[in-house]
């Protein structure tokens, strides 16, 4: 690959020196934001079952002073997160079941998930992996050789996804290893990587990433993790425009949150952001039941009348695609927006089209 002119490339070990240096103490978190160290005490308990980490570039970002900051409580654990709500489980997405090989997904047809790592730069706090058993599904050289061997007996198999935890967590060496391995594999043409880390620590996107991203015949697609238009400053910029000046194409999947990003006006302006710095919008998902993140939810009848609202107002690449996953299903479950759902009933009853 060659790099173009204009991408100014951070150096390889910036990005790591901010992942070790990621706040985990609320009350340090707080008093960075100006905020009274009470609304960490409260919060405590949860803090415990899953602790508060977020890197400093991503704190750079929330407002001094404002308890309701859309970033902020993305991140810092609420007593809310102890309640017990029915239908909020632990593995609200049966993954438990559905492990051919450690670390590897195989749900639906043409594509399989890899948990390439069990580290996160970031814990949100609405994360439907924050009981997952990563200590059972690390990926040794082992276990490695048994992925491949799953990969290359199932020829029905296109596209291999890395995920986690974060993928990108993992040093460009081994990533650019696995990735070289995958496509020695003739049926794959695609390798996806699905990664908050471009936004919380932007300096992620080295050129020993891009590299390895793009050095093989495999197609590379990068799907961001993003949620609100405030996450997306002139350094996360930067970052999409040296993964695009490298070719890869890049998505943005979104978690529709109650009190963070429910409102047609910051879901309008996420995909205008993100366009203009360069990202599509994928996916915008319901959240998925997971144990306490139940505060987070939003009705599907709420979701399909914000998305009927949002498709009002902006073209069809805009819109990202509203959807859930239900264990089970060969594919993300999409719901339509609320007033085509009611056209679609109408026009059934009178038999037109
Ligand atoms: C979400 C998911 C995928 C990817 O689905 P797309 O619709 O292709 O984005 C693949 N495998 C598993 C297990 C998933 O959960
Ligand atoms: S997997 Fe994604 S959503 Fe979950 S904690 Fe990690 S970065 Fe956040």
């Amino acid at each position: 690959m060659t790099l173009t002119m204009n991408s100014i490339w951070p150096s390889a070990d910036d990005w790591q020196q901010r992942l070790r240096d990621a706040i985990t103490d609320p009350r340090e978190l707080l008093a960075q934001l100006a905020l009274p160290p009470s609304l960490a005490e409260s919060g405590h308990p949860a803090a415990r079952q899953f602790p508060l980490r977020v890197p400093q570039p991503f704190i750079d970002r929330m407002r001094r002073g404002d308890s309701n900051d859309p970033l902020l409580l993305q991140v810092l654990p609420q007593v809310a997160e102890m309640q017990q709500v029915p239908g909020f489980s632990t593995d609200p997405l049966a993954e438990l079941g559905s492990t051919p090989r450690n670390g590897l997904i195989h749900k639906y047809h043409d594509r399989v998930l890899l948990i390439a790592s069990g580290g996160c730069a970031i814990n949100c706090r609405y994360c439907f992996r924050r009981h997952f058993p990563y200590q059972e599904n690390q990926l040794g050289p082992t276990q490695w050789q048994e992925v491949l061997t799953y990969i290359r007996a199932h020829t029905e198999l296109r596209e291999v996804i890395f995920s986690g935890g974060d993928p990108l967590v993992t040093t460009d060496q081994r990533l650019g290893r696995m990735i070289a391995d995958l496509a020695a594999i003739p049926h794959l043409t695609r390798v996806r990587i699905h990664s908050r880390l471009p936004i919380v620590i932007p300096s992620r996107v080295t050129a020993t990433l891009a590299a390895g991203l793009t050095a093989t015949r495999l197609q590379p697609v990068l799907v961001l993790h993003c949620n609100h238009p405030q996450e997306v400053d002139a350094e996360v910029r930067d970052a999409v425009r040296r993964l695009r000046d490298a070719s890869i194409t890049v998505l943005n999947q979104a978690v529709l949150l109650r009190g963070i990003n429910d409102r047609v006006e910051i879901l309008r302006e996420l995909s205008e952001t993100l366009f203009s710095a360069g990202a599509l919008p994928y996916y915008l998902f319901v959240l998925d039941a997971v144990a306490g993140a139940a505060h987070f939810d939003i009705a599907d009848r709420d979701a399909q009348r914000l998305m009927a609202e949002l498709q009002a107002v902006l073209p069809g690449y805009l819109l990202p695609r509203l959807a859930r996953e239900i264990p089970g299903r060969p594919s993300k479950t999409l719901l339509l927006p609320e007033h085509a759902v009611e056209k679609l009933a109408v026009d059934a009853g009178t038999g037109s089209l």
